[in-house]
Formats: structure tokens, C-alpha cells, sequence
């Protein structure tokens, strides 16, 4: 063994020690640690001949490295749709690296962490209280879940031609309909050669909407004649968190024929709380969903998971096989992740989700849920009463927010930028309804209302020396 390994080795105790106590300093400083900053590198260096053993190697990352992190897991980090990590999240995180196992099959000789997996998926299934006639697996973020789930969304279609797409190739056009896809939702459609523009838009809810109008989506699914279509729809779009009516969809799947896949990506966890269950009413009926873990349910990246109906588990083998051996038998008997999901070696993903559901339970996330929504609400209010106005109704924990006045509009990403760059707070800009926005997102755990007073002293001192 190289002998700066072997030091490592007998070392390792000291080593994790040193990382732990790096850790603990990191979180217990969280608040003050500034949400952007200016500081740089040159991602550049030489590679050593001779290894530096981790302890240096730690050492010169805290020296040159460290300083480009940010608060992004902190309280103030509203941009995009972060969640944190908690405790518990990071006890799995570390131990799935600790155990490094590889998480394909249930059946395996050399280890079953597979049906860890099977188990957290349960765990989900139950949190949302979905019926386990879905089969779930875990992926790196919304954008893979997505990913998987049109893919076999793809194989569907072309079976409804007598066509396998995935062995020959796509062959017939396929149709897609959707109001608000994510920008992610677009992009698979390209990487599964659907192309990214083709896709049919549904218009929106008159008003102030951002959920697809049912109305509209049987003209158009009229005008397939009979041809059957991929819908893609909205449990949660990011600006303004609106719903598509999945009750409504789900009467439509009893008249037409098409696959119904939700992105549920931060969304679907208005179903853990009475408040909000209402938005996701009837999307048990749906084929596909996507969730992301590292949003909010407070896991560290990366981690999201999919859900299929268990009823086509052979178009997802066929999508996803990893090798043209047909399957004997019951598919689900030699269940194998690496044939259902874009990856075949993955860590023990699951286990950041496992510890978090354990820990805190049904009450812990409704507790997470509730509270960031109605620091949403908070948040909101206090902006109407400081020169700020509202671009959508706040409906869960995203707030879409300008200037005050037309006049204004010009100095929207001057005032944002001005306001992340002090460090304390951190939001996205963004366009609604032909307007130049402003995005704060509710996800983590640690914020608290001292935290949206503290934003809102901020904003005040940032307009006043705009
Ligand atoms: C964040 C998000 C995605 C993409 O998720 P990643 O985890 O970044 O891949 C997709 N859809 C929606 C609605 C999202 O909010």
C-alpha cells in the first residue's frame, strides 16, 4: 500500500474527527455566514507528485477552497427552491458514504441495500398518502425524476402504435400537451429526442393562473383526434406554486387515452398537511411523479425520487434494461434498479430520507410544510407595507414579488442585486406574466420570523440608497 494511504489509514479516526469538528463549525455558524460573496479562485492547481494525506489536503481546501461556500443550506438562501439539511439528513448522507454500498439489486450476493430503498419509498408513499400501486426509486434531482418518468412515458406511447421505441427508435411523432412545464420538464424532452420544442401549450386559468385550463386541454386533445398524448402537469410551478386541477385530469383519463405524468417536484408536500392536501385531491390517479427530497424535505443534494404505477413496470424495464436479456417470469421478482432507472451503480441514496423520516415523522414534516407557508404568508404581507408588490397570490411557500409602480420595473435587477450582494439574504429574479420579478422560496427548516424581519430591514436600507 502507498505509504501516505497507510498513514491515512491508521489515522482515520483523527482524520474523521477533524471533519466532523469542520462540520459542526460550519452548522452552528450557519446564520452568520453570508449567502453570496466575491471571493474567487483560479480552478487551477498542480497536481502533486507526492499525496498530501488528507489532513493537509484539508488544510489547503480550508485555505483556499472553503472561502467560495456559502450559506446556501442557511435560514436567508431563498433563491430557487433550496431546502437545508438536518440532522438527521446528514447522519444518512455520511453513512451512505461510510457504507458505499451499490444500490441495485434486492436479490444480490453481495449485498440487498436495494430493499433499504424499497422500504424509504414506503416511508414517502405513506408521508404523502399515495397508494403503494406506485413503484418508486431514487435519482439525483427532479430533473432525472422527470427524466425517468417520460422516458417511460415514451416506451407507452409507442406501444399504443405497436412500436418500441426504446429498441428502434422513435418512429411516430409523439404528442405532448402542457400548460407551465418546468424548464427541466423541456429539457428531457430533448435528451429523449421528443425534441424540446414539440410540445403543444395548454393556456393557463384566466387571471392570475399558472395551472392549465381544463377546458382548453379537451379542445386540444380534441384535435388530436383520438390520438393518444403525454400530458405533463403541475403540482406546484415555481413562481407562484399553482396547481393543475388533478381531479378534473383524473376524469379526463376515463375518456381519452394518455399518459399523465405530475411534477410534483417541491409541490407535493402540501399532501403531508391538512391545509393544503386539497391542491394535490386526486393525483393518486396519475401514471408517473416526480418529487425532490433535496428541496423540501430538508436532505442534502442529491436526492429526489420518481413514481411509476407498479402496472408498468415492464415499459420501464424496457426503457431502462441494462441488457436486451428478456426478462422470465415476474419482473418484480429479480427487481433490479439498474434496469429501471438512467443509472446502473448508485450510492445507498435513500438513507439521507430514511433517517429524516424516522426522525421527525409525519408531524416533523407537517411542522416544516406549515411553517414555511405561513412564513410565505408573513413575508408577503410585510412587503405590500414596504413599497413592494405582489405578482402572484401567495398559495404555499413561493412569494413572486416587484417594485412598487411601473416606473419601477427598470430598477429590479439593480435593487436584487444590491440586495444579494450584501450577503444576508439571497432570492432569484425571474419574469411573470411579462413582468421583471423578484422569487423568494420558503424550504428550510431553519428560517424563522426573526429571519423575515431581518430580510425586510434589508430591503428597506437597499431601496433607500437605490
Ligand atoms: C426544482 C424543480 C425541478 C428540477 O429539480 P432538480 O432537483 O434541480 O433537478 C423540476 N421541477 C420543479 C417543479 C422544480 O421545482
Amino acid at each position: 500500500m502507498n505509504s501516505i494511504l497507510q498513514h491515512d489509514l491508521n489515522n482515520f479516526e483523527n482524520i474523521l474527527e477533524k471533519t466532523k469538528q469542520q462540520g459542526v463549525d460550519f452548522l452552528n455558524n450557519i446564520e452568520n455566514i453570508p449567502t453570496s460573496n466575491t471571493y474567487s479562485i483560479d480552478p487551477k492547481t498542480v497536481l502533486n507528485e507526492l499525496g498530501l494525506g488528507s489532513i493537509e489536503a484539508l488544510k489547503e481546501f480550508n485555505e483556499r477552497l472553503a472561502p467560495l461556500i456559502v450559506s446556501s443550506p442557511g435560514p436567508r438562501y431563498w433563491g430557487f427552491v433550496t431546502g437545508g439539511s438536518t440532522p438527521a439528513s446528514i447522519v444518512g448522507d455520511w453513512l451512505a458514504s461510510v457504507y458505499d454500498q451499490n444500490t441495485q439489486a434486492v436479490k444480490a450476493q453481495g449485498g440487498a441495500s436495494a430493499l433499504i430503498e424499497f422500504e424509504t419509498i414506503n416511508l414517502l408513499l405513506q408521508l404523502l398518502e399515495l397508494p403503494d400501486s406506485f413503484l418508486g426509486g431514487f435519482v439525483t434531482g427532479a430533473t432525472m425524476s422527470n427524466f425517468t418518468a417520460l422516458g417511460v412515458a415514451r416506451q407507452w406511447f409507442g406501444k399504443q402504435f405497436e412500436k418500441d421505441f426504446a429498441k428502434n427508435g422513435i418512429s411516430v411523432p409523439i404528442n405532448i400537451l402542457t400548460a407551465t412545464p418546468h424548464s427541466s420538464s423541456v429539457k428531457c424532452l430533448s435528451l429523449l429526442g421528443i425534441g424540446s420544442q414539440n410540445y403543444t401549450v395548454v393556456k393557463t386559468i384566466e387571471g392570475n393562473r399558472e395551472a392549465l385550463d381544463i377546458a382548453d386541454l379537451e379542445e386540444k386533445i380534441k384535435t388530436l383526434n383520438g390520438k393518444p398524448f403525454i400530458l405533463i402537469s403541475s403540482a406546484g410551478t415555481v413562481n407562484s406554486a399553482d396547481f393543475d386541477d388533478f381531479e378534473a385530469i383524473a376524469a379526463l383519463k376515463g375518456k381519452y387515452n394518455f399518459w399523465w405524468h405530475i411534477d410534483a417536484a417541491f409541490g407535493g408536500f402540501a399532501a403531508v398537511s391538512e391545509k393544503y392536501k386539497h391542491y394535490v385531491k386526486g393525483w393518486e390517479g396519475a401514471d408517473s411523479i416526480t418529487i425532490d427530497c433535496h428541496k423540501w424535505l430538508n436532505v442534502p443534494y442529491e436526492s429526489a425520487f420518481y413514481l411509476v404505477k407498479r402496472d408498468h413496470i415492464n415499459l420501464q424495464i424496457e426503457t431502462f434494461q441494462n441488457s436486451n436479456a428478456p426478462y422470465l417470469g415476474n419482473p418484480l421478482e429479480n427487481f433490479n434498479y439498474l434496469n429501471v432507472v438512467p443509472e446502473n451503480s448508485r450510492r445507498l441514496r435513500a438513507l439521507p430520507v430514511w433517517f429524516s423520516l424516522k426522525a421527525y415523522g409525519k408531524e416533523g414534516f407537517r411542522d416544516i410544510i406549515e411553517d414555511s407557508t405561513a412564513l410565505a404568508l408573513h413575508f408577503g404581507n410585510a412587503l405590500i407595507e414596504n413599497d413592494f408588490e405582489l405578482l402572484a397570490p401567495i398559495r404555499l411557500n413561493n412569494v413572486c414579488f416587484t417594485l412598487k409602480g411601473e416606473h419601477n420595473q427598470e430598477k429590479v435587477s439593480q435593487f436584487l442585486s444590491a440586495l444579494n450582494d450584501t450577503g444576508k439574504v439571497f432570492m432569484t429574479p425571474t419574469v411573470y406574466q411579462g413582468k421583471k420579478g423578484i422569487r423568494a422560496s420558503f424550504v428550510n427548516w431553519r428560517t424563522t420570523e426573526n429571519d423575515v424581519k431581518l430580510v425586510i430591514e434589508e430591503m428597506r436600507e437597499v431601496l433607500s440608497e437605490l
